[in-house]
Formats: C-alpha cells, sequence, structure tokens
C-alpha cells in the first residue's frame, strides 16, 4: 500500500520511496537520563512505534536506532552552556551520573514496554561511542568546518554551510529568534555549536574523556550524528523526533553530517507535535513538575488508556492533556475491548472469511499509511465491531492485526475481562451449564440447544473450547 508521511524538510506530505527496497532505516531521538520520561516524551515514542508497526504491516523489514543521551546535553536553549543536565540530576539524586543514566535508563524502559512499544533494533549511549564522535569531529575539523574558542569548546562554523537552517526554512540569524538565553559572543555566528565542550579548568566532571583537543565531552548533538551513521549508514530512510527538535538539534545534525556523508543524509525528517497542558504549556522535564506514566499508573489507568488517548489524536497536532480527556479515552477503549470480548465469547470456529478480512485490512491499514491518521482507523475498528455480517472468527482474525499495527492489546484485554468474569458464573447459570453437559453426554442435542439457549436469554455465553467449557458475562 502507498505510504504517505509529511516531510518536514519539504513541507508536504510525500509518497514514501524506500531507499532499499522492502526496508525501512529510521533514526528516532532518544531520552535524556537525568529524570524519568514525562508522559510528553512517551508520546512522541508511541508515534514513533506506530511509524513502525505502520511499516511493518506494509511488509517492510524495519531497522530501528532510538539513542540514549547520557553525556552531553547543557540546558540552554541550543545545549551549548548552561548546566549539564546529567550533572544536575545526579546532584539532586546524590547519585553518581553513571547511576543516575542507568536508573532513569531502566525506568524509561519500563514505561516503553508498559506502553507496549516495541523496543529498538539498536539503542546506543552516547557514552558508548565516544571514539566515533571524536572522530566526526576531526573530520569537520579536516573539512575546515570547526574553530576553536580558548578555554570553552571546539565549535562549527555555520556559516560554511550553505544549507543551514534549511530544515525549518530559518537563516544564520532567524534560527536564533525566540532563544531565552544569550549566546556565547565568542562565537563567529550566532548559530554556531559546540562539537566538544572542555571540562572546566580545576574542575574534575564526572564524565569526561581524552581527546586531540583535550579533556573533555561531546557537544549534545555529535551523538545523533554518528551513532546513526555507524548504525544505519551515511544515508538511510526517515529521522523522527519531537517538534521542538528540528530548530536546533536536527538543524545542527544536519550541518554536521551532510559535509561528511552528502546531501541529503535523511530523506524524510518527521517531527511529533507536543504534549500541552491545559494553560497551553509544553509539558517538559526541566521545569520540574511534570507527569510521568507512574502518575497515569497511580490514578488506576491501565496504560493502554494513554495510548489509546494519544491514538485519538494527530501527531501533527499538540494535544492538551487532562484527567478528563483520560477519561473519556478510559470509557472508549473500554467499550471497545467490551464489545471485543463478546466477540471472543461468542466465537464459532470454521467461518473465517479470507476476503471479508482482506477488505477490512486494508480499511484499517490505509488511513494510519496515509500520514499516520491513527484516529481514522480506530473509527474503522468501531465500524468493524458494528458490522453484523462479519464473522466473529473474522473480526478476531482483525483483531490480531489491529493489535499489531495499533499496539493496544485489545484482544488480551478482552481475554482478561472474560476470564475475570467466568470466575464469578452465579448457581443457576452454572446448574443450566452442567444439565447441557449431561443432555450433550447423552447426545439429546435439542435439549443442549434448549439450555444454550436459556443461558444466553440470561445474558451469558457458553462455549466449547479445545480447553472445555467457557461460560462468559455478555457485556
Ligand atoms: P528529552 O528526553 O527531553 O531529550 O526528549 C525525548 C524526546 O521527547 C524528544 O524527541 C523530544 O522532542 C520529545 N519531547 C519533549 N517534550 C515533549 C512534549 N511535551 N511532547 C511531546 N514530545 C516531547
Ligand atoms: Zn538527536
Amino acid at each position: 500500500m502507498t505510504i504517505r508521511l509529511f516531510n518536514t524538510m519539504s513541507r508536504k506530505i510525500e509518497e514514501f520511496k524506500p531507499l532499499v527496497p522492502g526496508k525501512m532505516g529510521f533514526y528516532s531521538c532518544g531520552p535524556t537520563v537525568y529524570h524519568y520520561a514525562h508522559i510528553g516524551n512517551l508520546r512522541t515514542m508511541i508515534h514513533n512505534d506506530i511509524l513502525k508497526r505502520m511499516f511493518l504491516a506494509n511488509g517492510y523489514k524495519v531497522h530501528h536506532v532510538m539513542n540514549i543521551t547520557d553525556v552531553g546535553h547543557l540546558s540552554s536553549d541550543d545545549a551549548d552552556s548552561g548546566d549539564d543536565k546529567m550533572e544536575k540530576g545526579a546532584a539532586r539524586d546524590k547519585k553518581s551520573v553513571w547511576e543516575i543514566a542507568k536508573f532513569y535508563t531502566d525506568e524509561f524502559l519500563r514505561d516503553y514496554d508498559d506502553l507496549n512499544i516495541i523496543r529498538p533494533t539498536d539503542m546506543p549511549r552516547a557514552t558508548d561511542y565516544i571514539a566515533e564522535q571524536i572522530d566526526l569531529v576531526k573530520k569537520l575539523e579536516e573539512l575546515g568546518y570547526t574553530y576553536e574558542i580558548a578555554g570553552d569548546g571546539i565549535y562549527y562554523d555555520t556559516s560554511k554551510f550553505a544549507a543551514y537552517g534549511q530544515l525549518t526554512g530559518g537563516s544564520l540569524t532567524g534560527n536564533r529568534a525566540g532563544a531565552r538565553v544569550e549566546y556565547n559572543s565568542d562565537k563567529r555566528n550566532p548559530t554556531d555549536f559546540a562539537l566538544w565542550k572542555f571540562s572546566p579548568k580545576n574542575e574534575k566532571r564526572q564524565m569526561e574523556w581524552n581527546s586531540p583537543w583535550g579533556i573533555g565531552f561531546p557537544g549534545w548533538h555529535a551523538e545523533c550524528s554518528a551513532m546513526s551513521m555507524k548504525l544505519l549508514g551515511n544515508h538511510f530512510d526517515i529521522h523522527t523526533g519531537g517538534e521542538d527538535l528540528s530548530r536546533i538539534h536536527h538543524t545542527n545534525e544536519i550541518a554536521q553530517s551532510e559535509p561528511i556523508t552528502g546531501a541529503p543524509w535523511v530523506n524524510y525528517w518527521v517531527h511529533f507535535s507536543f504534549l500541552i497542558d491545559k494553560s497551553g504549556e509544553k509539558m517538559s522535564k526541566s521545569k520540574g513538575e511534570f507527569l510521568g506514566l507512574d502518575s497515569v499508573r497511580k490514578r488506576g489507568y491501565d496504560p493502554m488508556v494513554y495510548r489509546y488517548l494519544i491514538l485519538l489524536g494527530h501527531y501533527q497536532t499538540q494535544l492538551a492533556f487532562s484527567w478528563e480527556a483520560m477519561d473519556s479515552a478510559a470509557n472508549g477503549y473500554k467499550n471497545l475491548v467490551r464489545r471485543l470480548a463478546d466477540v471472543l465469547a461468542n466465537t464459532v470456529p470454521g467461518e473465517f472469511s479470507e476476503s471479508d478480512f482482506v477488505t477490512w485490512k486494508d480499511k484499517i491499514l490505509a488511513p494510519v499509511s496515509d500520514n499516520m491518521k491513527t484516529a481514522e482507523s480506530l473509527v474503522q475498528i468501531q465500524n468493524l465491531l458494528r458490522d453484523d455480517t462479519i464473522s466473529a472468527s473474522t473480526k478476531i482474525a482483525l483483531f490480531e492485526f489491529v493489535d499489531d499495527l495499533l499496539g493496544l492489546q485489545f484482544i488480551d484485554r478482552a481475554k482478561k475481562i472474560n476470564n475475570l468474569e467466568s470466575m464469578t458464573v452465579p448457581d443457576d447459570i452454572q446448574k443450566l451449564a452442567d444439565a447441557r453437559a449431561a443432555a450433550k453426554a447423552s447426545k439429546d442435542w435439542g435439549r443442549a440447544d434448549e439450555i444454550r439457549a436459556q443461558i444466553e436469554n440470561a445474558g451469558w455465553s457458553i462455549m466449547d473450547t479445545p480447553n472445555g467449557v467457557k461460560i462468559i458475562k455478555k457485556v
């Protein structure tokens, strides 16, 4: 099926053409592990996951690389100055930088798994790729793109790169508009950025390495260029990230990479819009107060409800989070699960329809393939459940597909409802079930059918499965 995506570089929805037929390679900017991920970060991760699942459903082999930023992310807008986020996080938690990196990476992965996000093919940590980052800076130095600011670091001279700022249509100076922090006046151009930062004199940092320019650490942008080239090659299909990353981080990644790899380095740039709060503010870790997935769990929501909420929106639109929105998502999700539980309870084997399956599979996949319109796909799923002409077996096979595509774990949750409710079968229903079993044993099929009808009329379903009889409350 045709895949279409909005490419930030061209500002258009484009048809996707892979570099290698049948394969898709993509790099997504991952978490900075100085604190818990907030549900905004996780929104971005859910969209990455849908992108991947959509390609898988279209028969692609997908190579996904996501980095873990455990060094070099400073707190200013351009990440070149200000506090070191990792060192600050370590001081807050009274642990070493290495300890918090491990702790928050593990926590992040717990959220990732709870949201049923498929793990990346590769998940490189910036600190494991220092040599590659030094190599990148060396190459840029050889090509004449760098200069040194004494006592500060090695900087990239953005005036040397003619296409600088193309990603967001910015110019050398325009790109800085709106920045809060005064830029370092020793820079040749306001947009120049650090490739390698020197450790402060007379101060031992917890994370620092030797380099041809002195002891220090890489600038934040270097890791994504170095690691993506190493793991995906010099030219790959898609690069993703939250909307905040296009203006500086991705712009600088392009400037660092294309002199080495040649243009274009990446074919499609996909950016996901923010999760915001009710007052319209971006949810952000640095503000200190934010909601993590733990708040969602503690309030008793299934993490799938959060995933469902995200899929009700579109990735190019900001989403305002509220608990009211979560409640209505919870209702919508539970309704779907209940109706599916009913379908599961009434399954009669052997009536699977291949042609219905293909028709509905396309109806469900088409909107997601068309610029990831997950909400439209969810409408199709509702329509499918409502359509009485589609057999239960076909519906269940389609829901297996839906679970692969959207990762909403519908079947798992529906089975849980069924099991839960079958545990509390009332005595009178159990007696009827026993009578039916006796009728069947004496081959009195008419009587057995009569009793089944009685059970059904009382609001219960009875199913003969390879593992015995199941009695499930109709929902
Ligand atoms: P960080 O851990 O801050 O480096 O961010 C990890 C990912 O989450 C990046 O792709 C960010 O662009 C993205 N991100 C940060 N804040 C938000 C937000 N409020 N909504 C959606 N994505 C976000
Ligand atoms: Zn990145």
